[in-house]
């Protein structure tokens, strides 16, 4: 699957993709909720936690695996 994506700044993005192996999405409010180590390697011990995170639309996710580059 290619994953297009704008934010330039992370570390994965490689003109205008995702270059890294695997991503962790998530909503907003459990990603603010989780430190920013926290990543896909750690995606079953997310579900343990909150179950199933449900958004109510696209603008309430976000990439847990971005990393600002440098
Ligand atoms: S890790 Fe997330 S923010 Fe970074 S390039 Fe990939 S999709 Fe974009």
């Amino acid at each position: 699957m290619e994953v297009h994506c704008t934010v330039s700044n992370c570390q994965w993005w490689d003109n205008n993709y995702c270059a890294a192996e695997s991503i962790l999405i998530t909503t907003d409010t459990v990603g603010a909720e989780l430190p920013e180590s926290i990543d896909y390697q750690q995606t079953q011990s997310i579900v343990n936690m909150y179950g199933d995170t449900p958004a109510d639309s696209c603008m309430a996710t976000c990439c847990k695996t971005f990393t600002e580059r440098g």
